[in-house]
């Protein structure tokens, strides 16, 4: 078995056999970790290769460095990759950085979570919640 991952760094897609899910696998191409406790910072285009590709659940954290709500958030955001690290991937995209993502995923308000699974969107939540919440939020919504 193995699971399809594309690079958070460079967007490229990489297979990583299950068993070396927790060896600390890096992408072919750039070096970077495919698989680490914390989030990482992507870009639109990024997301748009991850979300189609990954084969494990992968947790956007749409956010801006002017909203309050989504900095007080962010820690528990950082917690929660910590809890999750090798079960679910966890990003952030900065909507100032990124307009465009506003009108692709629909954006009414931030911080706005949305998981996404197989090339599917699966949940989404807006507004901030602590680390045990988005746990418990992503544990439902990869129906575990
Ligand atoms: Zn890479």
């Amino acid at each position: 078995m193995a699971f399809k991952l594309a690079c958070l760094a460079c967007g490229q897609g990489n297979r990583v056999a299950d068993d070396k899910l927790g060896a600390g696998p890096k992408c072919g191409t750039c070096g970077a970790k495919l698989v680490k406790g914390e989030p990482t910072e992507i870009s639109l285009d990024t997301l748009k290769k991850a979300q189609a590709l990954d084969e494990l659940p992968l947790v956007v954290d749409l956010w801006a460095a002017w909203c309050g709500p989504c900095r007080m958030m962010a820690p528990e955001f950082a917690k929660a990759a910590k809890t999750l690290e090798g079960k679910a991937r966890f990003a952030k995209l900065d909507t100032e950085a990124y307009p465009q993502a506003s009108q692709r995923y629909g954006v009414r308000g931030i911080p706005l979570l949305i998981a996404f699974s197989e090339g599917r969107e699966t949940k989404r939540h807006s507004g901030a919640i602590s680390a045990p919440q988005i746990v418990s939020w992503l544990s439902n919504a990869a129906g575990a």
